[in-house]
């Protein structure tokens, strides 16, 4: 059966529009559409067969036609404060990583948007890895469709873009993505819960901010001058602090600055005076984040009583700021650190010869 269409590609809006054609060139009515559109996100279903609630005959023609394709679950990891990770594979042996947060009442899915990276920020282990690929916009949105599929299933209540990839460099699959993830019709996640993490992907952050939604931005900043950021983040010399600064000005939005925490390199007194100028230039929230260590790489965490200290210099100067809590350290849970542990930097193994699944 070639050729057949993706519907977790597509918009809703769009699938719908494929689905009631399928529907009524085959004497159904048209509400099949929507109740097909209903179980790809909202109330997923795992293939055709199980929308038992559809005539068998439809679900047949909806077979031929149509595709709903899975994540195959490799490796799901549990941490001691309740973080989870999931490695998942692809349909060509990519393995990306998604990890669950919760936190009170919310639970936060940290997605992928590229297999792999290209930017090789110095401390971070997907860079390590290189460059596979851009995922489609499917193998975005359906890390948080795997969730609802799961049994039982794993609410989310907030999504950000801080897996592997720069999702700013994959904006043709984000951009779609991100309706899937917000509209009513799709994932129904409030734009407002839903944040975009890039190192600065200039034509990236202008795309993001003329969507009418009000989805955040983060920037990850990592250094208060141009010297040291091009050390930590190649990308650097191509878009320099200045201009991301400028962007950040820009955004009609609020923005957050990350900053990882790397002992003995970006954590001293005249680092935070540099960076509260920055972020006071745009008005900027400032997440100070504690380096994971591991993952190949040989940076130090700076010492909590440091980082303390270091947010208090930066409220000195009138600038917000919140430390984030490390979460799953015991399971690798940063950036790219768990596939870098299982899989190396192997190529891709085919698909047959490891699918056992851990939960712990
Ligand atoms: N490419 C995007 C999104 C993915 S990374 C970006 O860079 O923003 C998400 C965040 O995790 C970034 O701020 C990144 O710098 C940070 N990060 C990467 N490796 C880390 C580690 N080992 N410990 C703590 N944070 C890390």
């Amino acid at each position: 059966m070639p050729d057949r269409l993706n519907l977790l590609n597509l918009p809703p809006a769009d699938a719908e529009r494929v689905l009631r054609e399928l529907a009524t060139s085959r004497g159904e009515p048209a509400y099949r559409a929507a109740q097909v559109v209903r179980r790809l996100w909202k109330n997923p279903a795992p293939g055709f067969a199980e929308m038992t609630e559809l005539p068998a005959v439809l679900r047949v023609s909806l077979a031929e036609h149509f595709t709903i394709p899975r994540l195959e679950l490799v490796t799901r990891q549990q941490s001691v404060d309740g973080t989870q990770k999931f490695l998942f594979r692809l349909p060509d042996g990519q393995a990306i990583e998604t990890v669950m947060i919760p936190d009170g009442s919310r639970a936060t899915l940290c997605i992928s948007s590229q297999a792999g990276c290209a930017l090789q920020c110095a401390f971070c282990a997907t860079g390590r890895m290189g460059f596979q690929r851009n995922l489609a916009t499917w193998e975005i949105a359906a890390q948080v469709r795997e969730m609802r599929l799961l049994d039982p299933p794993v609410p989310v209540t907030n999504v950000v873009f801080m897996g592997m990839g720069e999702p700013l460099m994959n904006w043709k699959a984000v951009d779609p993505a991100l309706t899937i993830l917000n509209s009513p019709d799709g994932l129904g996640i409030g734009a407002r819960h839903i944040t975009v993490s890039t190192v600065g992907v200039l034509p990236g952050i202008v795309a993001l901010g003329e969507r009418p939604e009000q989805f955040r931005l983060a920037i990850s900043i990592h250094a208060p001058s141009d010297a040291l950021r091009q050390e930590l983040m190649p990308i650097n010399t191509k878009y320099p602090l200045a201009a991301v600064i400028d962007a950040a000005k820009q955004f009609d939005r609020r923005v957050t600055f990350e900053y990882v925490m790397l002992g003995r390199v970006n954590d001293a007194t005249e680092h935070a005076i540099q960076l509260a100028r920055l972020a006071k230039e745009c008005r900027a929230f400032v997440n100070l984040i504690p380096l994971h260590e591991g993952g190949g790489t040989t940076f130090r965490a700076t010492p909590p009583a440091r980082i303390a200290t270091f947010a208090r210099e930066l409220r000195a100067h009138g600038v917000e700021v919140a430390v984030r809590k490390s979460r799953g350290t015991d399971i690798s849970a940063a950036c790219g650190q768990l596939r870098v542990e299982r899989l190396g930097r192997r190529p891709p193994r085919p698909a047959d010869q490891d699918g056992h699944v851990h939960v712990v």
